[in-house]
């Protein structure tokens, strides 16, 4: 039988071909710039890449907060840098971008917790690359209305939040966050006028199947549009253990499950990353 150090054959890694990737690669190289489809080595490079979508991290690349799963150093994060969104835009017009995901490091040390940047971002790219689509990775800005707003004045195409895990599991796994302010924030984005809404789901973390069953239910009583469900994966032996790898059936059968309760898109398999085919969830 296979143990949890060893990866079962689904999650073999394809290893990033083609020649859309291969400028792109490229011009990151020579620009210094920062996606998180490197610095977390995904699995689906070739394939996002290939046709034309990537994911940016904005805001800094430390964290106010300790999430157990996520790779990125938590601590006193750098001052704002008010140039960063002309220079995300400029970015995103010399590679070409299709569709463009932002995420960001949480800012609790902010009076704004980052939600003015987020939204000049969104105008410079906007401006700048007015081809591109956008997916907002938005944090939760403590659930806190006015900043939320900012993001519905500036209208990516998709706003996303996502919710990571099941409610017992949350204050494990996200320590600062909270499952019911959480699915309030994409509650409420929907209630304020956004056209899209999404959110995310790591699967393997020692949750049961009814409470997956339970927080998509959850997921689609605040309205949201697109979910996507994928497998947990440890970044270092310094995270959270993964507890199980979930079969592509057991994928199926959740996925199934929202579509049946009316999601307009759902992902759910092992390899699949909230950013994934996010180019198709702007619909
Ligand atoms: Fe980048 Fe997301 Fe695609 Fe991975 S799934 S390559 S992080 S856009
Ligand atoms: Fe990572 Fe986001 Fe958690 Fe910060 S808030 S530790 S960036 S998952």
């Amino acid at each position: 039988t296979e143990t949890l150090s060893q990866k079962p054959k689904w999650i073999r890694v394809k290893l990033p071909t083609g020649k859309n990737y291969r400028e792109l690669r490229t011009l990151v190289d020579k620009y210094k710039l920062n996606t998180i489809c490197q610095s977390g080595s995904c699995p689906n490079m070739g394939e996002c890449w290939g046709e034309g979508t990537a994911t940016f991290m904005i805001l800094g690349n430390i964290c106010t907060r300790s999430c157990g799963f996520c790779g990125v150093k938590t601590g006193k994060p750098l001052d704002v840098n008010w140039d960063e969104p002309e220079k995300v835009a400029r970015s995103i017009k010399l590679m070409k971008i299709k569709h463009a995901v932002f995420t960001s490091v949480d800012r609790d040390d902010l009076k704004d917790m980052g939600s003015i940047l987020w939204a000049e971002t969104v105008n410079a790219v906007r401006r700048i690359s007015p081809g591109t689509t956008m997916e907002t990775l938005i944090p939760d800005f403590q659930g806190i209305h006015k900043h939320l707003d900012r993001m519905i004045e500036v209208a990516p195409e998709v706003i996303s939040h996502n919710m990571e895990t099941v409610k017992r599991l949350t204050r494990e796994v996200r320590i600062q966050a909270k499952y019911e302010r959480s699915l309030e924030v994409l509650k409420y984005l929907k209630e304020a006028g956004q056209r899209r809404t999404k959110t995310g789901l790591m699967l393997g973390l020692g949750e049961e199947k009814d409470e997956v069953f339970e927080t998509i239910e959850d997921i689609r009583k605040a309205n949201v549009d697109v979910i996507t469900i994928g497998q947990y994966l440890q970044p270092t032996k310094k995270h959270l253990p993964v507890k199980k790898f979930i079969t592509p059936e057991e994928f199926n059968e959740f996925g199934d499950f929202a579509r049946q309760l009316g999601f307009r898109h759902v992902e759910s398999s092992p390899l699949v990353r909230s950013s994934y085919h996010a180019e198709k969830h702007i619909h």
